[in-house]
């Protein structure tokens, strides 16, 4: 057998789905002679954000991390104060909580969802937490009813980290629109993009506004102040960053942005065929969506029975040029935190759950080529673990 893989046969683990319009969004741009931030392309996508999600306040940003920092600084995190984070993720919230000079605590996750867990979440609460950031994982949103109703109850601020979730909805609202503030990321693996990209909406005009003022070195947009009258000149009055989404990528997601009920259609007939395909495999768990929410399905992940070797799966699909992956992250493991929490659910998914290729450019015949790789992978391995 030879490692070789046969580039036609390659199934790409994930793929964006950027073409001809999104070129000629890009092309306007550069005949506009303003690529740079907050002009007009990334106002009108601030102005679209804004009515898509039924918020007064939408901030474009260079990307989630970016919006997840913000969010932190305009809230008023500081050092010694602790936030709750949900477990099982890209560990972007425990980071921003770091950046403040916070302390993130670790919650674990619902088994079935991947989800934080409510109750974990309660339970956390101390003298010193301050809020909570709830996350929409790998594209399914978290149980905002029950998240948000213990934030009110305990004063605490939410987060929806919707970073992997355009276009998914919990109880038929969209996911970036089920906390007071909430972040999304059009990074190249999530459901929207613009390559790197992201942006900050909330319910709250003035923590926009602090936001915003941030993410622009702590004054206003340079664009408008080309074209005042006479020559006021602006102040700094914060130590700012510059967290700007260029208006290239504005307009970029300004086509993205139209598509997203398309791409998304097309990510779940892949989950739909997926779903059937793998159906009577005994040892895969398949996600599971509650009823009252539907999925993004930014990344799809099956998790392997327990007694498999999970490397040795992964390394028959990628013999057949099949992407693979472990999925995300159990966050309280990662030694940067250097936390001795326990958050078991989120290490065990950590430990067995297995991404495979989920995008909207996927084929039919592929979706199928990778169900049945699977199979057979699992097949093999079997023999191992009986
Ligand atoms: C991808 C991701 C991020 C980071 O997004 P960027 O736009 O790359 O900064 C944050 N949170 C979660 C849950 C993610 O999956």
């Amino acid at each position: 057998m030879t490692a070789e893989v046969n580039r036609d046969q390659h199934v790409d683990l994930v793929h964006a789905s950027l073409g001809e319009r999104e070129l000629a969004a890009v092309a306007e741009v550069f005949a506009s002679g303003w690529p740079a931030g907050q002009g007009p392309r990334g106002k009108a996508l601030e102005s679209e954000l804004a009515e898509r999600y039924g918020v007064p306040g939408a901030v474009a940003t260079s990307n989630c991390g970016a919006a997840l920092h913000l969010a932190l600084l305009a809230l008023g995190v500081r050092e010694g104060d602790e936030v709750i984070v949900a477990d099982y993720t890209f560990p972007a919230p425990a980071h921003a909580v770091r950046w403040v000079g916070g302390t993130p605590v670790f919650a674990d996750v619902r088994a079935d969802t991947g989800t934080v867990d409510p109750d974990a979440v309660a339970d956390l609460v101390g003298p010193r937490t301050v809020g909570v950031i709830a996350v929409d994982t790998v594209g399914l949103p978290a149980d905002y009813a029950e998240l948000n109703e213990i934030a009110e109850r305990r004063g605490l601020f939410l987060v929806e980290d919707a970073a992997c979730a355009v276009g998914a909805t919990y109880r038929g609202a969209p996911a970036g629109a089920l906390a007071p503030v909430a972040c999304l990321s059009f990074h190249g693996r999530k459901g929207a993009t613009s390559g790197e990209g992201g942006a900050l909406l909330t319910a709250d005009p003035a923590l926009a506004a602090d936001a915003r003022v941030r993410s622009s070195f702590g004054i206003g947009s340079i664009f408008d102040q080309a074209r005042v009258v006479g020559l006021p000149i602006p102040e700094f009055t914060e130590i700012g960053y510059n967290y700007k989404l260029s208006d290239i990528a504005a307009a970029i997601l300004g086509v993205q942005l139209e598509r997203v009920g398309e791409l998304r259609e097309r990510r779940h007939a892949v989950a739909a065929r997926y779903a059937e395909l793998l159906a009577e495999e005994e040892l895969l768990t398949l996600p599971s969506v509650p009823d009252d929410r539907t999925h993004a399905w930014q990344s799809y992940m099956v998790t392997l029975d327990p007694r498999l070797d999970r490397a040795a799966v992964a390394a028959r699909l990628r013999a057949r040029g099949v992407g693979c992956g472990h999925g995300t992250w159990a966050s309280h493991l990662q030694p940067v935190y250097g936390t001795d929490q326990k958050c078991p659910v989120s290490a065990d998914l950590f430990a067995r759950n297995l991404a495979i290729p989920m995008h909207a450019e996927l084929t039919e015949a592929q979706t199928e080529r990778v169900a049945f790789a699977l199979r057979d992978a699992l097949s093999h391995e079997r023999k191992g673990a009986a």
